[in-house]
């Protein structure tokens, strides 16, 4: 058994009794190998990126060996599942290992995922396939380094086990970091089963370690404010989750569960990036709204500990948190640093035109200073419109340094055929090359990489219709 030298706090079992189960990892496959570790990750455990290096690392981060001073757990939690309550679900395939105390005082959860069974697998085989796992590690980095909350991605192992999708896929295991992988569901779940001690129990945890001082009021307000400038963020950047589910839903605002997310590539307000979304009740558009219908059915769950009306004046304050963050971000990436009253115009008309001509959501910000005529070919049909609009931005912008709009307009996001090329490398031909490559540029979105200039552009038509979806 070894620690690495981290300073391990048992910190969520001090709940006690009935909020989660005390598991061993399953030591799932028999050959477990450190295909990618993330010394950026480590730091925030203060891990000592040469522990990479230690064959016990690998083993520890596989499930395979416990790390001295914790007891590993899976979370029990419930949850709306596209809008319908769906009972009892919980960490079906993953594993709380670890927590670790940093020397900034942060309190940060150590997870595995895909490293076996657990009391609430259901039926399922507690495994993920290796092609999730990279777009999980991946998109854990891309979203931080855009400066989204999230949890990221310490490590990534192939397990040498074959699992059964569709087809049968290599089996992999990532160890994922957060500073708590407390649900919304993890709410609900005391609050259906009448267990309102528990509930209380829950948020007193959550705010002593996260919100020292709140009221219960004042939490649900924070929720409603991170999850608000989350969403904001993902709207200003064409990110799609996929499954924002409650269960999904972080209590402190971080985008986890990566699945079938999408970055956008042509920008479509109704971009469905879950395949078996075929209602499109998450499509890019709806994401506010079902943050707010999430943030509703907490407000539920709280509403025997907390008072309704207090938590209906919160809820109330959604949307303005939104749409203030979301106005702030894309001044931000059209360098408007005057308020303006027609600024909501022109941020719509600019969307309007993009959407009409199906333009790059990306490279549209991206190539906006640069004075090359390129920018108006990327706008098909709508050629007109944008040449219209930048006359009227241009106007707007003369005179301001437009010089730091590379360090808000991102040049390389994970783009889903970036992912697939990253995936195939990796499991059709074990090359690691891309992954590496592809890692390394999503964790510095904002510079130019001359020599990886095809992983900025828009999909190749080999690689445009991609289907992602819940199987995983
Ligand atoms: P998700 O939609 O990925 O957030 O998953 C919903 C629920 O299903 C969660 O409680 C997961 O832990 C569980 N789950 C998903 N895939 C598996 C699997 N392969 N084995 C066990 N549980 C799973
Ligand atoms: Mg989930």
């Amino acid at each position: 058994m070894s620690s690495f030298g981290l300073k391990l706090e048992n910190h969520f079992a001090r709940l006690g009794e009935g909020f989660f189960t005390l598991q061993s990892a399953e030591k799932v496959g028999s050959r477990p190998q450190l295909l990618h570790a993330n010394p950026k990750a480590a730091a925030l455990i203060d891990l000592d990126p040469s522990a990479f290096a230690d064959p016990r690392f690998t083993a520890a981060m596989a499930g395979h060996l416990p790390l001295e001073g914790f007891e590993s757990l899976a979370m029990v939690y419930s949850g709306y599942q596209f809008g319908v309550w769906a009972g009892q679900l919980g960490d079906g395939r993953a594993l709380l290992i670890g927590q670790v105390r940093n020397t900034r005082g942060e309190l940060w959860d150590i997870q595995l995922k895909g490293a076996g069974r657990t009391p609430y697998s259901r039926f399922a085989d507690g495994r993920a396939v290796l092609r999730s796992s990279i777009r999980e590690y991946l998109c854990g980095e891309a979203t931080a380094s855009l400066g989204i909350p999230s949890s990221r991605a310490l490590s990534l192992i192939a397990t040498g086990e074959t699992v059964m999708r569709e087809r049968p896929e290599p089996g992999a295991v990532i160890a994922r970091l957060a500073t708590s992988h407390i649900r919304f569901g993890n709410f609900e779940h005391f609050h259906y089963a009448g267990k309102t001690e528990k509930v209380r129990a829950l948020m007193d945890h959550v705010i002593a370690e996260h919100f020292p001082g709140l009221s219960g009021a004042e939490l649900f307000g924070e929720v409603v404010r991170a999850t608000a400038i989350m969403v904001a963020h993902w709207q200003a950047v064409g990110f799609a989750h996929g499954v924002m589910n409650t269960d999904n839903m972080s209590i402190l605002g971080l985008t986890l569960d990566f699945g079938p997310f999408g970055f956008m590539d042509a920008y479509d307000p109704h971009f469905i990036c879950n395949h078996t979304d075929e209602q499109g009740r998450y499509s890019v558009i709806n994401q506010p709204g079902i943050a707010h219908w999430n943030l509703r059915a907490l407000a539920v769950a709280l509403s025997r500990v907390v008072p309704s009306e207090a938590l209906v004046e919160e809820l109330k304050k959604f949307e303005a948190h939104f749409a203030g963050h979301y106005r702030l971000l894309m001044r931000a990436k059209l360098g408007l640093t005057r308020e303006d009253e027609d600024d909501d115009r022109l941020i719509g008309a600019l969307l309007a035109a993009m959407a009409k001509g199906r333009a790059d959501y990306t490279l549209t910000f991206r190539q906006l200073p640069r004075a090359d005529v390129d920018w108006l070919d990327r706008f098909g049909a709508a050629r007109d419109d944008a040449e219209a609009w930048r006359i009227r931005w241009r106007t707007r912008t003369q005179g301001e340094d437009l010089s730091g709009l590379d360090r808000v307009n991102p040049k390389y996001i994970l783009r889903n055929w970036v992912a697939e090329t990253v995936i195939r490398a990796a499991e059709d031909h074990g090359d690691l090359a891309p992954l590496e490559q592809v890692f390394r540029l999503l964790q510095s979105p904002y510079d130019e990489n001359p020599e990886a200039e095809a992983f900025a552009s828009p999909p190749p038509p080999d690689l445009c219709d991609l289907e992602v979806s819940c199987s995983s």
